[in-house]
């Protein structure tokens, strides 16, 4: 028997394309993904269909950021794979089970938003998003209280093929294939390649009979309506703070304050993700866009200066993640407008802001500010609009 460290570890990525070929009754492994905690109605559903051999093969998981969609996914993709459950719940112990906790099992295909390829060749632009993929599993396996994928990452066209070339591969190790692709509403195919496009359109419309395919999406508007149409939609709801509480103290270290931990839960509103990822890029965004804020109202000369100090196609992330940012301090004012709480104190530019109206239709202008950053616009020409806009709404 040989261990080898996390980072080796590549089935789940590269599938029958492993360069290192290593079986499974070779490794030993450590399970790296937590369990999964709340939504026991649903995994009963699952659960029960699964067991009757009765799932259907196309789901449309929908439900706030960071609530355990695409690890709702994770488990079910056990159940499935599991050769020791006769019930609801995955045994947990088995080598498919085990597999899959470390995002290792040959017949799982987890596919997350990448940056755009480098390659112009459409061979070398799927090996490159491959790899991509492969390296945040990697990180995954390192670090299970993983973010969200930068706001400028999305599955284009070298990631459609991916997906085509990976369904095309018989089940390795089991008799199913189960692709879990996040964050749907990111899929932007169609513009660069109907081909590829119409492709994984058939795919979800026609699955293969031995492929189950879970997408996620927190935005169901933003997912192609052909998308839509064609999947079984699961709401996946808000967990409770006693669960957030359980899971916070289980796995963080270290552990904030009792204070902190209670003000991180009231924040997180049912959201594990929303919960562990209060991290520094987070802070970072909401500086940004308190300092925006700040020339927004301040005076035309500061907003035209931080409009030309936006880098035009550089840091794209850092942007998206400003929008992000600027959306969720702007809905904390709305709130705060009708007398509810802000979940955090509002930035100075903010405080007096009573009119929940403006302030709804700038988080409008904001949310198609970070449509066109998503694209091929120039942000400082993004920013110049958006910010025109905001300093006469907020004034
Ligand atoms: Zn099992």
């Amino acid at each position: 028997m040989i261990s080898i460290t996390p980072k080796s570890f590549c089935c789940i990525s590269l599938g029958n394309n492993c360069r290192f070929q290593f079986r499974s009754k070779f490794i030993t492994l450590r399970p790296m993904i937590y369990p999964l905690v709340g939504h026991l109605e649903l995994r009963d559903q699952l659960g029960t269909a699964i067991a009757n051999d009765r799932l259907p093969q196309v789901f449309l998981l929908t439900g706030p950021n960071g609530v355990g969609k695409q690890r709702l996914a994770l488990w079910a993709a056990q159940r499935l794979l599991c050769q020791g459950s006769d019930g609801i719940e995955p045994c947990g112990r088995c080598s498919p089970c085990r597999k899959v906790l470390n995002l290792a099992h040959p017949d799982l295909h987890w596919i997350v938003p990448i940056p755009r390829p480098k390659a112009s060749d459409p061979a070398k632009q799927v090996d490159e998003a491959e790899t991509a993929i492969a390296d945040i599993m990697g990180e995954r396996r390192e670090n299970p209280l993983y973010g969200m994928p930068d706001g400028m990452a999305s599955h284009g066209i070298a990631s459609a093929r991916l997906i085509g070339r990976r369904v095309a591969l018989t089940p390795v190790e089991s008799h199913h294939k189960i692709l879990i692709i996040g964050y749907a509403d990111r899929l932007v195919p169609q513009e660069s390649s109907p081909e590829a496009a119409n492709a994984l359109l058939k795919l979800l419309e026609e699955p293969a009979r031995d492929t189950i395919i879970f997408l996620t999406t927190t935005d169901l508007g933003r997912v192609l309506p052909t998308i839509r149409s064609r999947a079984i939609p699961l709401r996946v709801g808000r967990v409770s703070e006693s669960t957030i509480r359980a899971y916070l103290t289980a796995h963080l270290d270290p552990l904030p304050t009792p204070a902190e931990l209670d003000e991180r839960i009231r924040r997180a509103e049912g959201s594990i993700g929303a919960a562990i990822a209060e991290d520094e890029a987070w802070a970072k965004a909401q500086g940004a866009a308190t300092a925006l804020l700040d020339a927004i109202t301040s005076s035309d000369q500061e907003r035209y200066a931080r409009c030309l100090a936006q880098a035009p196609w550089q840091a794209r992330g850092e942007f998206s993640a400003m929008l992000e940012a600027l959306a969720w301090t702007l809905n904390d004012a709305a709130r705060n407008a009708v007398g509810g709480r802000p979940r955090r104190p509002l930035p100075q530019a903010l405080a007096q802001a009573n009119n929940p109206e403006r302030l709804l239709t700038a988080i409008d202008r904001v949310d198609e500010a970070r449509a066109l950053a998503q694209g091929n616009t120039n942000p400082q020409i993004v920013l110049a609009t958006l910010t025109d806009e905001l300093a006469e709404g907020l004034a």
